[in-house]
């Protein structure tokens, strides 16, 4: 809960300013709504109290989702969460002086606890495995970009662990230059959810981009400083695609080299069809 608290934290702080702005605006136009009818003020009140605790449920209901990873929000909550709270968050933060870099780490780990409360109604069907291009060593002359077969696993970075990564389950995987290529690869390959590797920025707008196709982030990792030879947990990739397709390999199944390159197997038990 500790690095959810962050944006947990925000947002509350951003709900208190909204009802007290609101309870202004109310106490200023009152005199005016007396004028139409006296009885307008109690009505226009009530409904932004209505409001108010609507809101206040919301975010309620976000924090148990968040701390208990068990669905509880109302339907569309989840994109009032990603589209709407996360700027108001990050515009709060600047202002109590909060880094943008860790307001976006702690949204990221809400996404994914609210990503992981869904477990056993997400669409594991299409499954995509999405990478940042400065996971590949600066060095390596190898284009990777148009596809992940050209790489030649030499060892030299994390690349090639990725693709046999998604070889292993079966996923599809794809290397992004940028926001721009990524957006088009997910066009093309339409995944029903994404694992994303990625820093704070790209991540966070990545998951915004992708809405409603839900995303779990895993940070990369910048030994050299960013945006070149990046690397990234393994394990916390594997445990992504794991929590995504568990009921496939629950069953200790594997996928076919036939039945995967005829793309003809069940994607839930990995059985040839
Ligand atoms: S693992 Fe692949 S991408 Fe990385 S340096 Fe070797 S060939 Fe290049």
């Amino acid at each position: 809960m500790k690095g959810k608290s962050i944006f947990l934290g925000l947002s509350a702080i951003s709900l208190i300013v909204l009802v007290f702005m609101a309870i202004f605006l109310w106490y200023l136009v009152a005199p005016r709504l007396v004028q139409i009818h006296p009885g307008l003020p109690i009505v226009v009140g009530l409904a932004m109290a209505m409001f108010a605790m609507m809101v206040t449920l919301g975010l309620l209901l976000i924090l148990i989702s968040t701390a208990t990873e068990k669905n509880l929000l109302f339907p569309g909550e989840n994109q009032l969460t990603v589209k709407v709270l996360f700027p108001i968050t990050l515009a709060v933060g600047k202002l109590l002086g909060i880094s943008k870099e860790s307001v976006k780490r702690s949204f990221i780990q809400v996404n994914n606890a609210l990503v992981r409360s869904l477990r056993g109604k997400i669409d594991n069907s299409r499954v995509l495995l999405l990478l940042p291009h400065c996971l590949q060593n600066y060095t390596c002359m190898y284009k990777i970009t148009s596809t992940m077969e050209n790489c030649r696993r030499c060892g030299k970075c994390v690349v090639g662990d990725l693709a046999k990564l998604a070889e292993k389950y079966g996923v599809v995987v794809s290397i992004a230059t940028g926001g721009t290529l990524a957006r088009r690869v997910i066009v093309e390959t339409r995944p029903t959810v994404i694992v994303g590797v990625a820093c704070e920025t790209d991540l966070t707008s990545g998951i915004q981009d992708a809405y409603p196709i839900p995303v779990l982030g895993v940070l990369n990792e910048r030994p050299y400083g960013p945006c070149r030879n990046t690397t990234v947990d393994l394990k916390r990739v594997e445990d992504a695609l794991r929590f995504l397709l568990n009921s496939r390999f629950e069953l200790g199944a594997t996928v076919s080299p036939t039945a995967k390159k005829a793309g003809r197997y069940d994607q839930r038990t990995a059985a040839p069809v």
